[in-house]
């Protein structure tokens, strides 16, 4: 028997779960590109955005996916045979070191595993042991999607000035922003990544790049530029496809426009402790339910308030997912970086996307769903994590 029919919840870190009034400001004909509405909203939609990623500084749009963005900064920063500084703590760091090398970077990285932080003492050690400055730029994510670890962005900003380094501070807010606080400009970030679909609540294909002057005339002369990618007429347009090099986004903008309204409207502070305390029911009930369920991020402090990663004896974190997909009409996120797509180790794992559009039913019903997977699939759990989520709730309601 399956309970599946209904509404399904795609309860993944990203592409996370678009409001039905976003999706109802994308549904109209193709708009005038050449003056009027799309232009003005395109405008407004910067001044917006930066205030989310709490920045001054300067913007560049891209049609793209993360993958995209990775890319688009690169090109900006380096040149071929320059050095890179990757902080790895989870697949998605590696994502983003693969793609300099690839590019032809000379790439160094700080492996600092699956289940922890940064250490800011390694990186400021790597950094004043690149006495010559080779190193052009250090790469970091805030929250490793696939971890689900978060990151100290200012206390990494720390290390680097410890060390004295000049190279250009470079962070991947891709899962986190608009869901964690994140403050450009006070943690000292010369240049962050984001795109639309985690806690900008709008479809995959809409990216941006923002950069510090510093980064602006570090990059100025980079053999990595071509055309396309280059960010200065992007976050200097004249005319609306000069924000795209092309056509732009047009129902995408449309839909990140009410989004962006809908994140303002409630207020940057409440969308974060919103939030945290619905990451917190989850906590509570995983807490409760006890082993052989068990935390990726042990430590609450360095988890992230968007995704939460979690082990389960394999095969069961696959058999659970697969279980709540074809009875309960719910799909959690799988897991990644641990081991092979398909392999023993990576049906230990799973993860719970956790970020934009949610509310607390949304996370009772999940918490909910994980009990009766429990029952159903005789996965060993001591009961309560639904009344320990509650407990959480309700304190801070
Ligand atoms: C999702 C994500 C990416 C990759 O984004 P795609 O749109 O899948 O290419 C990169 N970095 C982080 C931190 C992410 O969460």
């Amino acid at each position: 028997m399956t309970l599946a029919n209904g509404r399904h919840y795609l309860a993944i870190p990203g592409p996370s779960v678009i409001p039905d009034p976003v999706l109802q400001a994308m549904h109209r004909p193709a708009p005038n590109i050449y003056t009027g509405e799309l232009v003005d909203l395109t405008r407004s939609l910067v001044p917006d955005l930066n205030k989310i990623a709490g920045t001054a500084h300067n913007m560049a749009f891209y049609i793209s996916n993360g993958h995209g963005l990775w890319e688009a900064s690169l090109t900006n920063m380096i040149s071929r045979g320059d050095k890179v500084l990757v902080c790895a703590t989870g697949n998605f760091g590696h994502g983003w070191a693969d793609v300099a090398a690839r590019l032809g970077a000379k790439v160094e990285v700080i492996e600092f595993g699956k289940q922890a932080p940064i250490d800011p003492a390694r990186l400021e050690a790597a950094l004043r042991a690149d006495t010559a400055h080779e190193i052009k730029a250090v790469l970091v994510t805030h929250v490793d999607t696939a971890t689900s670890v978060r990151n100290d962005i200012a206390l990494a900003r720390q290390a680097i000035d410890a060390a004295g380094h000049p190279a250009i501070y470079a962070v991947d807010a891709i899962a986190s922003l608009g869901c964690e606080r994140f403050e450009m400009d006070a943690w000292g970030v010369d240049v962050m990544i984001a795109a639309s679909q985690k806690g900008l609540m709008t479809p995959p294909g809409l990216g941006f790049v923002w950069f510090s002057d510093k980064a602006l005339e570090a990059g100025r002369n980079v053999d990595l530029r071509t055309p396309y990618w280059a960010w200065e007429t992007r976050a200097n347009p004249v005319h609306l496809y000069e924000y795209f090099d092309g056509t732009p986004p047009t129902h995408h903008l449309y839909g990140l426009r009410q989004a962006v309204d809908m994140i303002l409207e409630e207020g940057l502070d409440n969308v974060y402790a919103r939030h945290e305390i619905l990451a917190r029911a989850y906590w509570a009930a995983v807490d409760q339910w006890g082993a052989p369920l068990h935390f990726n991020i042990a430590d609450p402090a360095a988890r992230s308030h968007a995704v939460t990663t979690l082990g389960l004896a394999a095969p069961a974190a696959t058999q659970l997912r697969t279980w709540l997909t074809e009875h309960l009409g719910i799909t959690l996120g799988i897991s990644l970086g641990f081991g092979d797509i398909g392999s023993a180790e990576s049906d230990g794992y799973f993860r719970i996307g956790h970020m934009g559009h949610i509310n607390a039913h949304m996370v009772l019903g999940i918490i909910g769903a994980i009990e009766t997977a429990f029952v159903a699939l005789d996965i060993p759990h001591q009961s309560g994590g639904s009344v320990a989520a509650a407990k959480l709730l309700a304190s801070r309601v």
